[in-house]
């Protein structure tokens, strides 16, 4: 192919309001005698069955989403046979679970955000775990996104806090997809860079408002996540919406599993790369305080050894995407000068 060929695939409708999670069923306009399957973690199940299970008035069955690897992607599959569509409702897992499951099987996906938290959302893509790595793996954009806000401002704090740091991070994903443009020839798309930073922007410019997590703070959080994702189905990769900061979560997760939140490492690393590529850190870092993410590792529990390990793993998640950890090659006392000075650590 062409440099710069590529599809590009969007979500076809999304719906933004309060209160309008009942309007599910016809939301997603199900054929006649026609089911569906949904996958949600448990306490979700608990909380949405019966507005949902009402509002849908088609047959559902409901899938209990434990983790977001290969083993629950396949038995959504399974439970899907034979039905007109997936719906993903939750926080992160069960729609990415979801996304997975619905384009293997080749069946509509529905995206139901309990949160934002993260640009999974929207995206073409799917966070998918195995073998003790995270990985991005293609999928569809979901056709549907139906977004409650009154469902996702009643989401923990932390959850929207992780949300301002995937939000973030598209300053720096934009800055190494240029820097990968410049030094190694790959195709860049400027209008999905520039709406990917709009999003970083919007939250940069409100991160006080944002900070009252009301429902006005919510909407604004939400909009911004998915334009991330459509961002990505422009640009027919995930380069927009993930960079060396992102490479950062990634070594992370394997190094110190469990501890922070994807946007919340997202963040953190987000202030260094954008201190690498000076940019403004100093002003990132400031907007995460306004919304009390955490912008320091032992916030989240990460010793400074395993932020040097992660800034020097990092390039190795994935070696093939060029970014700024390409062009300077960290190693465990830059990477250590680097955490400092940015009081990362
Ligand atoms: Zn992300």
């Amino acid at each position: 192919m062409p440099l710069g060929a590529h599809t590009m695939e969007f979500p076809r409708r999304i719906r933004i309001g309060e209160g309008i999670l009942g309007e599910l069923g016809d939301f997603v306009e199900f054929p006649l005698e026609r089911s569906a399957v949904i996958a949600s973690g448990a306490n979700v199940q608990e909380r949405l069955e019966d507005v949902v299970g009402r509002s849908i008035g088609a047959p559902a069955e409901w899938v209990v989403v434990t983790s977001s690897d290969i083993e629950n992607v396949e038995r959504v599959m399974r439970a899907a046979e034979g039905a007109y569509c997936i719906i993903g409702i939750g926080g992160g897992k069960s729609v990415d679970v979801g996304k997975l499951a619905a384009f293997r099987a080749s069946l509509p996906f529905f995206s139901v955000p309990t949160s934002a938290s993260h640009d999974g959302i929207a995206s073409p893509f799917a966070s998918i775990s195995g073998s003790g790595t995270h990985h991005s793996e293609r999928a569809k954009p979901p056709v549907g996104i139906l977004a409650d806000i009154e469902v996702i401002a009643s989401a923990p704090r932390r959850l929207e806090a992780a949300g301002c740091g995937d939000l973030v991070s598209k300053l720096t994903a934009v800055k190494d997809w240029e820097l990968a443009s410049t030094e190694a020839g790959e195709y860049y798309g400027g209008y999905a860079a520039s709406l990917a930073r709009m999003s970083a922007q919007v939250f940069l410019d409100a991160s006080k408002r944002i900070g009252a997590f009301d429902s006005d703070s919510a909407r604004a959080l939400v909009e911004g996540l998915i334009s991330a994702g459509v961002a990505a189905g422009i640009a027919g990769s995930s380069r927009p919406c993930s960079g060396s900061e992102h490479l950062f979560s990634h070594a992370l997760d394997s190094i110190a599993p469990g501890k922070g939140l994807h946007g919340e490492q997202c963040g953190i690393g987000t202030i260094m790369m954008a201190a690498l590529h000076g940019l403004d850190w100093e002003r990132v870092r400031s907007a995460l305080k306004d919304v009390r993410a955490p912008t320091a590792a032992a916030e989240i529990g990460v010793s400074d050894e395993e932020v040097k390990r992660a800034l020097v793993d990092a390039p190795s998640m994935r070696p093939e995407r060029y970014t700024i950890l390409s062009k300077v090659r960290l190693d465990r006392a830059s990477a250590g000068e680097l955490a400092k000075r940015t009081g990362v650590i």
